[in-house]
C-alpha cells in the first residue's frame, strides 16, 4: 500500500480526551476516530489491525472444531423476557421499536438468539457437542464508556456458544476453549491469566476471565493472584483467609452507648475510642432494588457489593444516599448500626460473626455502642461473605498470601449450564430416549478491545511497536525524497518484490521531510523500516531497522527479502 493511496490521519499533538497511552496513540497514529462517546470509526490500519486479530481468531476457533455463523444485530424483545434478561440486564441494553410498535433489543450478546436458533432443530444427542461462534458488533449503552476502545457501546466481539449433552461433554468442550484463549492471546503477543469470576448478568454455574496483567491504570480490574498455589480470582468474586488475630471466645460484656463527639468515619472512631479498627463494624445502608438492606462488615474491611447483589439476587444495589440513611436510621451519616435498627434485613459478613465486644453505631447522632454481640444484641437476617479481598489477605487455598494486580479483561468464559435451555425450551433426546435440556456454554472475546489492550505494553515514548502477529503492515519502506528517481524506483522495486514474496508492505511515498516520515513510522509502529536514502543508495545497499531496536542494519538491494526473513524470524 502507498501512504498517499490510504487513509492515514496521524496527529502530532496530544490529545486531551485519552488519558490511556494506548488510546492516544490510537488517536495520534490514525487508527480510529470518535463519533460519539463510546462509538468509534475503525480507519484503514485500525481496520487491518482487527482483520489480523479477527483471523488468528478464527484459526484457533476452527481448530476447536468451533463453527463460524453470523447473527443477526436486532433481536426481538419478547426472547428476552422469556430469559428474564430483559429485566437484569436493564439500561445497558439498547431498545428499539420498529415502525409496528413492535419492541427490539440491540444485543449486547447472543445467547438468546443462539439458543432460539438450535431449539427444535438440535433434536438429538447425536447431534451434540455443538460450538458457534460468530466475529460481530456488539451494542451496549455502558454506564462510562471511556478509554476508547477499551470500553466502547458499539465494539466488536467473538462470541461462541457451546451445546452438549452431558457434563462430562460440556467440561470437555469449555476445555478446549479454555485452550484456544491461552493460544489466541499468546499470538497477539500477551500472556494472559485465567482467573475466576462472578457470572453477573449472564448466570450459569461458574465462569473464568481472561487476564492481561498491566502496570497501568489502563486496568479496569483488579484480580487477586497467589503466587504459591496457582488461585487467581477477580476481586468482584475472590475468597480470602483472614489473618488478623481475634479472640473469638471472650466474654461477653454489657453493652453500652457512648458519645463519639466528631468521630464519624472508622478513623475518627478507632482514634477516638483507642480501639482497632477490626473491633468495629460498619453497617452500611444500601437500596437493593429501591428497598434497604444493611452489610455489615468489619471495621478493617470494604463490602464487596456484587458478592452482596448476588446474596440478594438483585438487579441494582447502589449505597443509599445520605437522606435515605436518615430516613431509616435517624441519624446522619456514619452512626447507622445494627441494635434496634428496624425495617432493614441484616447482611452480616462472617468475620463479623466471629468478633466478641465490637463497637457500632448507635442509629444516634455522635453516638456508638461499645461491647455489641450478634444473636444476643441483633440477630442477622443473613450471615454471609460479603467482603472485599484485597492484596496482602490470606491465600483460601493456601498458606500463603495473595497478590493484587491491576488487569485488562480481554475475553471470558461462562459455564451456563441449562439456563437458557431451560428458559427457551431447547431440549434433546439422550440415547434412552429421555427428554433433557441442552447444557450451554458461552465465551467471549473482546475483538477491539484485545488490539488496544496490547499496547498498553507495546509501546515506547515514541509510539505504538507492534507485534507482528497483528500489525497492519510488516515493513514500512522511506525513500527520503521523492524527488529522487533513483529512490523511487528502488522504493517501488521493493514494493514489488516483497509484496511477491507475500510481504506486506506501506511506502511512505509522500512528499515530506525525512524527518516527519520517521516521527509517523514511529507512531504508527509497523515493526520494520526500510529506509532508502542517497548515501547507502551509492553502494547499493538501504538501511533495514526493527521498531523495537536502535540497530540499524545495511543491506543489499538485492537481498532485502531475505534480511526481513531473517528479521521477522528473530524478532519473534
Ligand atoms: P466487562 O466486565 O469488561 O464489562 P463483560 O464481562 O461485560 O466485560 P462479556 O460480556 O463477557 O464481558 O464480553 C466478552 C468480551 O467482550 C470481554 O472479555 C471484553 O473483551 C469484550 N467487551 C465487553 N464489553 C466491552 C465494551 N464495552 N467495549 C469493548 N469490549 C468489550
Ligand atoms: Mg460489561
Amino acid at each position: 500500500m502507498r501512504w498517499t493511496q490510504t487513509y492515514i490521519p496521524t496527529l502530532r499533538q496530544r490529545q486531551t480526551e485519552a488519558e490511556l497511552i494506548s488510546h492516544q496513540l490510537l488517536l495520534r497514529g490514525g487508527y480510529i476516530r470518535k463519533l460519539a462517546s463510546g462509538i468509534y470509526l475503525y480507519l484503514p490500519l485500525m481496520q487491518r489491525v482487527i482483520d489480523k486479530f479477527a483471523d488468528i481468531v478464527r484459526e484457533e476457533m476452527n481448530a476447536k472444531g468451533a463453527i463460524e455463523i453470523h447473527m443477526s444485530v436486532l433481536c426481538p424483545a419478547e426472547i428476552w423476557q422469556a430469559t428474564g434478561r430483559y429485566l437484569s440486564v436493564g439500561k445497558e441494553q439498547m431498545r428499539m421499536k420498529d415502525r409496528h410498535d413492535h419492541e427490539f433489543v440491540m444485543c449486547g450478546t447472543h445467547e438468546e438468539t443462539v439458543t432460539t436458533l438450535i431449539k427444535g432443530e438440535v433434536k438429538s444427542y447425536r447431534q451434540l457437542p455443538m460450538n458457534l461462534y460468530q466475529i460481530q458488533v456488539k451494542f451496549r449503552d455502558e454506564i462510562r464508556p471511556r478509554f476508547g476502545l477499551m470500553r466502547g457501546r458499539e465494539f466488536i466481539m467473538k462470541d461462541a456458544y457451546t451445546f452438549d449433552a452431558t457434563q462430562e461433554s460440556f467440561d470437555e468442550s469449555y476445555g478446549k476453549m479454555v485452550d484456544a484463549y491461552y493460544r489466541i492471546f499468546k499470538r497477539a503477543g500477551m500472556d494472559t491469566v485465567k482467573v475466576e469470576s462472578d457470572t453477573g448478568a449472564m448466570g450459569g454455574r461458574a465462569a473464568h476471565e481472561f487476564m492481561f496483567l498491566v502496570d497501568t491504570n489502563a486496568g479496569e480490574e483488579i484480580v487477586l493472584i497467589c503466587d504459591k498455589c496457582g488461585y487467581a480470582a477477580n476481586v468482584e468474586k475472590a475468597e480470602f483467609r483472614d489473618t488478623v488475630k481475634i479472640d473469638t471466645k471472650a466474654e461477653m460484656k454489657a453493652m453500652e452507648t457512648v458519645d463519639t463527639p466528631g468521630a464519624a468515619t472508622i478513623e475518627e472512631v478507632t482514634a477516638f475510642l483507642n480501639v482497632k479498627a477490626h473491633q468495629l463494624v460498619k453497617t452500611l445502608l444500601y437500596m437493593a432494588d429501591q428497598k434497604p438492606v444493611a452489610a455489615l462488615v468489619r471495621g478493617d474491611r470494604d463490602v464487596n457489593e456484587i458478592k452482596l447483589k448476588n446474596t440478594l439476587g438483585a438487579i441494582e444495589v447502589e449505597l443509599a444516599t445520605p437522606t435515605q440513611i436518615e430516613e431509616y436510621t435517624g441519624a446522619p451519616v456514619g452512626f447507622a448500626g445494627p441494635v434496634g435498627l428496624k425495617n432493614v434485613p441484616l447482611i452480616v459478613d462472617p468475620l463479623v460473626a466471629k468478633l466478641r465486644n465490637f463497637i457500632v453505631g448507635a442509629n444516634a447522632n455522635e453516638k456508638h455502642i461499645i461491647n455489641v454481640n450478634l444473636d444476643r444484641d441483633f440477630k442477622a437476617t443473613k450471615v454471609v461473605d460479603i467482603s472485599l479481598a484485597r492484596g496482602g489477605d490470606g491465600c483460601p487455598k493456601c498458606n500463603a498470601t495473595l497478590d493484587a494486580k491491576n488487569a485488562i479483561e480481554v475475553g471470558n468464559t461462562f459455564q451456563l449450564g441449562t439456563k437458557y435451555s431451560d428458559s427457551l425450551g431447547a431440549k434433546f433426546l439422550d440415547a434412552e430416549g429421555k427428554e433433557q435440556p441442552i447444557i450451554m456454554g458461552s465465551y467471549g472475546i473482546g475483538i477491539t478491545r484485545t488490539p488496544q489492550a496490547v499496547l498498553e505494553k507495546y509501546h515506547d515514548e515514541k509510539g505504538i511497536i507492534w507485534p507482528q502477529s497483528i500489525a497492519p503492515y510488516l515493513v514500512e519502506i522511506i525513500p527520503l525524497s521523492v524527488e529522487n528517481q533513483a529512490q523511487v524506483d528502488t522504493a517501488e522495486r521493493l514494493y514489488k518484490e516483497l509484496t511477491e514474496a507475500g510481504i506486506e508492505v506501506l511506502v511512505d511515498d509522500r512528499d515530506e521531510r525525512p524527518g516527519v516520515k520517521f516521527n509517523d513510522a514511529d507512531l504508527i509502529g509497523l515493526p520494520m523500516r526500510v529506509t532508502i536514502g542517497d548515501k547507502s543508495l551509492k553502494q547499493g545497499k538501504i538501511e533495514l531497522k526493527a521498531r523495537s531496536e536502535d540497530k540499524v542494519e545495511l543491506v543489499d538491494v538485492d537481498k532485502v527479502v531475505a534480511a526481513i526473513r531473517e528479521l521477522a524470524e528473530r524478532l519473534n
